[in-house]
């Protein structure tokens, strides 16, 4: 499916412009290319690092690890003693994310939790100064309530892919294989949008990237 957010000149341009990742965090960035594992785009990691060392979180929690390029990228970002807990369905991938982890020398400071994300975030009672979300999009609405609860006052919620290649603001017909996402996640956007303890923006960035502020 085609990328339609942004112009293929500007993310290429975006891509040549910002700073890279390097050693270790790009060996992980080409295997993901290779094997076709889904990871967080270059343009939308320096916004998320940015972020981070904006609002200086001691504690993340994440839903949708993969292999653990962005858990490594945020932990990168943090202050040394920062943690993440981050949620991934996959058992496969998450050994690969452990691996990743280890060798990057973050295994004292990122907990990798496997199993379903909604199912994680019903058992956890701890306070978090931001969350990521990059797990099942269709079920965005569902982490919402959760995200809420765990987030503490002036915490930030930060939300990955929410225009789903374009498709959410796309007027045709969207494809049967898409419509469920895309009209879910039109409507997790209107929640946020609207929700009276959140300041959001929608950054049109990578895939689109959601920004809520959890108001004090
Ligand atoms: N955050 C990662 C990064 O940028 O490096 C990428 C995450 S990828 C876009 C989404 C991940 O969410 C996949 O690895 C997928 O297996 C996982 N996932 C999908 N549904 C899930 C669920 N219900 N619970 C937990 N993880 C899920």
């Amino acid at each position: 499916m085609e990328d339609r957010v942004n112009y293929s000149e500007i993310v290429e341009f975006l891509r040549s412009t910002i700073r890279r990742e390097t050693g270790l965090l790009r060996e992980i960035e080409e295997y993901a290319g290779l094997h076709h594992i889904p990871i967080i785009q270059p343009e939308s990691a320096a916004l998320l690092k940015l972020l981070i060392k904006l609002h200086k979180p001691k504690k993340i929690l994440e839903a949708g690890t993969a292999i653990g390029y962005s858990a490594c990228i945020m932990a990168a970002a943090m202050d040394k003693t920062g943690i993440i807990d981050t949620i991934e369905i996959d058992e496969e991938l998450a050994d690969i994310a452990k691996n990743n982890i280890k060798a990057m020398g973050y295994d004292n400071r990122i907990r990798v939790i496997l199993g379903d994300a909604l199912e994680v975030l019903e058992c956890l009672n701890c306070s978090y100064d931001m969350i990521f979300l990059d797990a099942a999009k269709g079920q965005y609405i569902e982490y919402l309530n959760h995200a809420l609860r765990l987030l503490r006052p002036g915490g930030l919620l930060v939300s990955d892919n929410v225009l789903y290649k374009g498709l959410v603001a796309q007027k045709d017909k969207i494809q049967h294989k898409h419509r469920t996402i895309a009209t879910r996640l039109k409507e997790y956007l209107k929640l946020i949008c609207s929700h009276e303890r959140l300041e959001t923006s929608i950054v049109p960035i990578g895939d689109g990237m959601a920004i809520s502020l959890k108001e004090r």
